[in-house]
């Protein structure tokens, strides 16, 4: 089969797309036959190397896929094929003392596709038929497959982790990336007042369509101190964190007294200078956040394919112009996430 996979880590270039053998299936095991894979952060860091993480080559990146059924497990029963799904990228063991207890994100052997495993970037996939969701009709595969990694991280951080209530202001730093276009969608529907930022003003106003009240550009204004005016002085209650290390103390800054800031991610870097004072003082909760559980899944995804939260896609490239794809996405240029067709 015809799959995007480098044969070692570094940079774009080592993107090829190559004939790899098509994987067979396990018995509790689907094939989805890929028909659009979104890209995600995690695939830069994937293709780069992460410390730790020794892969057999070729490796195929990207995990949020959707696509139709193509083959069947011997032990799978209420899937078939033929069927329109989206893909969860989470892997779990399903035995630990974490999956028994229904937080599979925490699972002692916790896995994402695409970056432990062969992922979506190809003809077909391999998941566990657990891992599958039906889609409707209705819903194009560009869409479905824009929805499962951020909308699962966005919602577990904030409804499950901050338990963002009706009312309160939530900070969301970087407004363009996927996640940041899915966690301001949940916020709003949330029923929150929701703060963003970004350093480009063209997202901005893209952000406000999502559901942004005040919108906020970085590189023109002191953010934190913008908020802290919107806010009388008070700050927000929630900050929803995956910048890392470039805005973190000015997140801390912006919360008020006794507020959460919840952290999914560390793109600028993951040592921070650290403020301990205002955390005590202040009485923080710093909270962090992986994925979701099973049951977190199907409630976002229920409201995704119910049509009230509608994932942001950014640009479609053919699985071809893959390196293209990844390009736009080294450089922070999307507004919501950048998918391949296949
Ligand atoms: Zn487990």
């Amino acid at each position: 089969m015809k799959a995007l996979a480098f044969m070692e880590h570094g940079g774009i270039e080592k993107l090829q797309l190559l004939d790899v053998p098509p994987p067979d299936v396990g018995a509790d095991e689907v094939l989805v036959g890929v028909q659009a894979v979104a890209l995600n952060r995690l695939d830069l860091f994937t293709l780069g190397g992460l410390p730790g993480l020794k892969l057999p080559m070729p490796h195929i990146p990207a995990g949020d896929v959707a696509g139709v059924v193509a083959k069947i497990g011997a032990a799978v029963s209420g899937v078939e094929v033929g069927q329109r799904v989206l893909v969860n990228p989470s892997l779990w063991c399903g035995r630990c003392e974490f999956c028994t207890s229904g937080e599979e994100s925490l699972c002692n052997d916790f896995k994402i596709l695409g970056e432990h495993v062969w992922g979506g970037a190809a003809e077909l996939v391999r998941v566990p038929a657990r891992n599958v969701l039906p889609i409707p009709d209705a819903l194009p595969f560009e869409i479905a497959a824009a929805a499962p990694l951020v909308y699962q991280t966005a919602w577990r951080a904030l409804i499950s982790r901050a338990r963002l209530k009706i009312g309160e202001d939530v900070l969301i730093l970087g407004a363009g990336a996927g996640v940041s276009t899915a966690a301001i969608q949940i916020a709003k529907h949330a029923g929150a007042r929701v703060f963003v930022t970004s350093s480009s003003d063209e997202k901005l106003p893209k952000a406000k369509t999502l559901g942004a009240d005040v919108a906020i550009n970085y590189t023109t204004q002191e953010w934190d101190k913008e908020v802290w005016k919107a806010t009388n002085k008070r700050g927000v209650d929630v900050v929803f964190e995956s910048v890392g290390a470039a805005t973190w103390l000015k997140a801390i800054r912006a919360l008020r007294k006794g507020g959460r800031l919840v952290t999914i991610g560390a793109t600028t870097g993951p040592n921070p200078p650290e403020e301990i004072r205002q955390i005590f003082w202040k009485q923080i909760d710093i909270l962090g956040s992986t994925m979701a559980n099973q049951r977190e899944f199907r409630e976002v995804m229920r409201l995704v394919l119910r049509g009230e939260l509608k994932p942001a896609v950014d640009s479609v490239f053919p699985l071809a112009r893959g390196r293209e794809a990844f390009a736009r996405l080294s450089r922070g240029e999307q507004f919501g996430k950048i998918v391949l067709t296949v």
